[in-house]
């Protein structure tokens, strides 16, 4: 039996990584992943300390909601604690096919399939409606979801510029008639901007030469439209939109995805979609939980309303305070500050000052665009922002953002 040899050479094979790790360091984009101690809501315990909380996706305040918390509960102690199939085997539960209904209704669409997440929904229903003989237009800061559900499906990528239906459509003219058949696919809300996508525009330009369209409507959904029913209910396009993809993980408080639109889409994506086919089903306490959250929803829209006073309020007031807002049209509001290690150290000292706001630098945003994103919320007391606000005063201040 001979012996192993060269293990001097082992370690070099990993190299590669710590260079790249270095590299990371040096530019200020290594992610520093704080630990949560308590449940999403206005404060939370962030690595061991008691800070105001801007950073979640938690709009309408559900995550730790009494309500949603009772319905988990109970579905744990009906349901058990996971289905342990996968939805096309044995993995569907009466709960997911009552989820699929009430979502359906709740966005006013034919039907609704519902997925394990947000990021699951775009592979699932990207795949099934195009392929490699096929065309994709795709907004150029689109969601990384899309753009990997867009890769998978092996059909041509062409970007069109953000927001811009006149390039969208001159893209399609050039593009289209080298393919098979096309489809649009955007962000509803784009979540490190917080602007909304013309989604009006640009169905008429697809309609009008008959490619697919599709919306990701992860931060539209409970916050844009009648009682938060998302991005396509705001445009009046319910029944012309092809497809919407959502997610139950932001507003809603919870986890999971959904692809929702046409019956004949719907039923198609069922029978073709890998993430629904290979991977396991959401649990029982997950799907009632989300359950409660569109009850919540349709009982009232006072949560939404709340959600949009406190980001009508936030913004006015750091605009007051000489900050740059960028393109935020929703409760996401980026304070652009450009240089990704000034906008570490100003997250950093917002954290000393008790306020938990995340920077966001590249590759999520562009290089040179880096940004604190605050998240507003309707679990936000009027109290609770100013005390946002006099720390972004403070820090701003120190740092020489504002004068
Ligand atoms: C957050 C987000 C997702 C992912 O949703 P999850 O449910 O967290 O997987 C997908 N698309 C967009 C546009 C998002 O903002």
């Amino acid at each position: 039996m001979t012996t192993a040899t060269t293990p001097a050479h082992a370690a070099d094979k990993l190299d590669f990584i710590r260079a790249e790790m270095d590299q990371l360091r040096e530019n200020n984009l290594l992610i520093n992943i704080r630990t949560m101690g308590s449940p999403a809501d206005a404060y939370m315990v962030v690595d061991g300390n008691r800070v105001l909380n801007f950073c979640t996706n938690n709009y309408l305040g559900l995550a730790n909601h009494p309500q949603m918390k009772a319905a988990a509960q109970a579905a744990v102690d009906r349901w058990g604690v996971g289905p342990a199939a996968v939805r096309s085997i044995a993995g569907t539960q009466a709960l997911h096919t009552e989820l699929e209904g009430r979502l359906a209704a709740f966005k006013g669409v034919e039907a609704a399939l519902f997925v394990q997440s947000g990021f699951v929904a775009n592979q699932a229903a990207i795949p099934p409606l195009v392929g490699r003989e096929d065309v994709i237009f795709s907004d150029r800061l689109n969601h990384a979801s899309i753009i990997d559900g867009a890769r998978l499906s092996g059909a041509k990528i062409i970007v069109y510029e953000h927001c811009d239906p006149e390039d969208a459509e001159a893209k399609i003219k050039e593009h289209l008639p080298q393919y098979r058949r096309g489809l649009l696919v955007t962000d509803g809300v784009f979540s490190m901007d917080g602007d909304v996508a013309p989604l009006d525009k640009l169905t008429e330009v697809a309609n009008r030469y008959g490619v697919l369209t599709m919306v990701d409507d992860a931060h539209g959904e409970g916050v844009l439209g009648r009682g938060g029913r998302g991005v396509v209910d705001h445009f009046g396009l319910q029944g012309v939109f092809d497809v919407e993809i959502g997610t139950l993980s932001k507003a809603f408080g919870v986890v999971g995805g959904v692809i929702a639109g046409k019956q004949t889409i719907v039923d198609y994506v069922r029978q073709k979609a890998r993430p629904f086919l290979f991977s396991s089903a959401t649990t029982p306490a997950d799907t009632a939980a989300c359950l409660a959250a569109v009850d919540l929803l349709e009982a009232s829209e006072e949560r939404v309303r709340r959600l949009w006073d406190n980001t009508a309020y936030f913004k006015g007031e750091m605009k007051k305070l000489g900050f740059d807002t960028g393109r935020s049209e929703t409760p996401i509001v980026p304070i652009m500050l450009g240089d990704a290690g000034l906008a570490k150290q100003f997250s950093r000292e917002l954290f000393e000052a008790g306020v938990f706001a995340m920077s966001i630098g590249f590759p999520t945003v562009p290089r040179g665009m880096a940004r604190i994103r605050v998240m507003n919320t309707a679990a936000h007391s009027r109290d609770d922002l100013d005390q946002g606000l006099a720390a972004f005063a403070k820090v701003g201040k120190a740092l020489g953002v504002i004068s």
